[in-house]
């Protein structure tokens, strides 16, 4: 052996001594996990109208001011939100659908066509945002996808985005692709791709499952294996295919 050679193994033999048997390699993941279920303190942009992850606020930035250049505002309505945001919204939708009459599975059910079990939510990574025309004058909730068609108040923004959010790494995420499950389209709804790609990669190798059934949701009794199972491959993962690889 000569001792080029013999050294390099000594190195790796150290290496290896300084591991413990059953480490995970926790250090090939991009957030920890408290961070992708939104309950981390995560480095975020400290803008008036938005949060984000420093690297995806750049990104927007950039788009944002092309946009104007073309005269089209934007409006963030939602960015970052942490657990106890999105537990708030899923209880308010919660109460709200029972008491309008709905079973407890029926509220669960029309709870997700638009909003996400807390925990579940890409908005918990910073890397997603809920954008629409500013510029116009638009009375009661923005976030309906007949506004950006047809003769809708943010047409203009739509076609813009369409054109443009691509070049500076936004993705829609729940697209109107026939037979997407999952979530109803959102043509407000944008993933920055570089970052948001590997956290659902790092989110993926989490046992959601467990995760969910441990969570002490209202209704979440309500949650069987089988619906749990069905809500991941649905929808988390049923998404625009350029933000799964
Ligand atoms: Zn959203």
């Amino acid at each position: 052996m000569n001792r080029r050679h013999f050294s390099k193994l000594s190195v790796l033999g150290i290496f290896a001594a300084t591991l413990p048997l059953n480490a995970t390699p926790t250090f090939m993941s991009l957030l920890p996990e408290n961070e992708l279920l939104g309950q981390g303190s995560p480095d975020l942009t400290k803008t008036t109208s938005y949060r984000l992850r420093p690297e995806a606020a750049v990104a927007y930035e950039k788009m944002r001011a092309a946009a104007a250049k073309d005269g089209i505002t934007f409006k963030v309505v939602s960015s970052y939100r942490d657990y106890n945001h999105q537990n708030r919204i899923w209880e308010r939708k919660y109460k709200r659908f029972r008491e309008s009459g709905l079973s407890p599975i029926k509220s669960i059910e029309k709870i997700i066509e638009y909003s996400t079990i807390p925990g579940t939510s890409r908005h918990h990574w910073g890397t997603d945002i809920d954008i629409v025309d500013g510029g116009k004058n638009v009375s009661g909730d923005m976030l309906l996808p007949s506004k950006f068609h047809g003769n809708g108040p943010y047409c203009d923004f739509k076609e813009w985005m369409d054109k443009n959010a691509n070049r500076f790494d936004f993705y829609l995420v729940y697209t109107d692709v026939l037979n997407r499950k999952g979530f109803k389209y959102e043509p407000w709804h944008y993933s920055y791709r570089p970052l948001s790609l590997g956290y659902l990669n790092d989110y993926k190798k989490l046992d959601i499952k467990t995760i969910l059934q441990s969570n002490k949701l209202i209704g979440s009794e309500h949650f069987t294996a089988d619906f749990i199972e069905n809500y991941i491959n649905d929808n988390v993962l049923d998404i625009n295919p350029e933000l799964l690889s």
